[in-house]
């Protein structure tokens, strides 16, 4: 579809809904990612909470009746977008915020950033999801990700998921400890756009729960994962290496090597930043670059955990790392 019926359908679309929120064209998704990579989004578009539910459903439904791919973004933390863009909707969703108390089941909503959902929960004292504070990104988003660290994930804690079906109907999706893994969700081959998520918590005093997250949050800093632009660790673990994928790339002298602005961290091997301007091939390329040096040295295929997203130019490559661009 090219920009004028583009621009016809959404206008069509936003009337008939009563949009309420933020449309802008060939909006550059640097802004909207924590690489600071990627090109435009042919439309970019965040409805504002008010409208969000029926908007969402009316979008995404006359969307797939139009062939209009819609991508669903959260925070952007765990993406590369191509330097050409995405093609189609970019639906953000973080106009989708807030935190639902009563009782030990919280309902936080998917556009929420994680530390604002923990700050209201430790607010009404409400433990449990300490552990993820200071990780970049949305409720959603790690939910699609089944978010991992400290040992702890995620799935840990969640109750059941309300989304929209591929039909756009609402959905509840209840926990099934089968559906999840290390880093893996039942969101990740669905078109389903997640709306929230029922989580179990457990009473806490509010000080507590704010002086553990504290150390969390220092523990990422002294970890160095704020210093540059990124989207946290680049490639899964294994159990099966018996060791931390960072440390195999540490033994293999990875840490800073480079491809354009794009290095291997100097602290951590596990880690790619944006040392100032990287576009997304040269982080593109530095993946495939260290993927080769330890198939090639030690035979194993590493799995990127974070997702290549959007057009890339050579589509054979970027279909080798390209994890579903979970176009709807
Ligand atoms: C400094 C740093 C540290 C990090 N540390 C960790 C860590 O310790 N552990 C960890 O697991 N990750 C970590 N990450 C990665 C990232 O924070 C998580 O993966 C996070 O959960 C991604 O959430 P997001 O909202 O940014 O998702 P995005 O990157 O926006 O999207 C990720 C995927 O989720 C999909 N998605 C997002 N929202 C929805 C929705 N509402 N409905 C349907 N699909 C949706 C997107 O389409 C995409 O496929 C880190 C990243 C950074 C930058």
């Amino acid at each position: 579809m090219n920009m004028t019926s583009l621009r016809k359908f959404i206008e069509k679309i936003n009337t008939e809904t009563g949009f309420t929120g933020d449309i802008r064209y060939a909006e550059p998704l640097a802004l909207h990612t924590t690489f600071q990579v990627g090109g435009p989004a042919d439309l970019w578009i965040r409805p504002e909470a008010a409208c969000f539910l029926d908007y969402g459903a009316f979008l995404l439904c006359h969307a797939k009746a139009e062939g209009i791919p819609v991508f669903v973004l959260g925070g952007g933390a765990n993406l590369v977008v191509s330097d050409q863009g995405i093609r189609g909707i970019v639906l953000d969703t973080s106009g989708w915020s807030g935190v639902d108390i009563a009782g030990e089941e919280v309902i936080i909503r998917s556009g929420t950033r994680i530390d604002a959902a923990l700050d209201t929960l430790a607010a009404y004292q409400r433990g449990g999801l300490e552990f993820l504070a200071g990780m970049p990104g949305s409720m959603g988003g790690a939910l699609w990700m089944n978010a991992r660290c400290y040992e702890k994930s995620l799935s840990d804690r969640v109750v059941a998921v309300d989304c929209l079906d591929r039909e756009f109907h609402q959905l509840v999706v209840p926990y099934r400890s089968e559906d999840y893994g290390y880093k893996k969700s039942p969101f990740q081959n669905q078109d389903f756009l997640i709306l929230s998520a029922k989580i179990k918590t457990s009473q806490r005093p509010e000080a507590a729960i704010q002086q553990e997250m504290e150390q969390y949050r220092l523990d990422r800093k002294r970890k160095g994962h704020y210093r540059f632009p990124s989207a946290g660790s680049v490639f899964k673990n294994n159990r099966d290496w018996g060791k931390p994928t960072g440390q195999i790339l540490d033994e293999l002298g990875l840490r800073g090597l480079r491809i354009g602005g794009a290095a291997v961290a100097p602290w951590h091997g596990n880690i790619i930043i944006n040392t100032g301007n990287a576009c997304a091939q040269d982080i593109h390329d530095l993946v495939r670059d260290i993927s080769q040096r330890v198939t090639i040295t030690l035979g194993i295929s590493l799995e990127p955990e974070i997702l290549f997203v959007g057009d890339w130019p050579d589509q054979e490559t970027a279909y080798a790392l390209h994890r579903k661009n979970d176009a709807i």
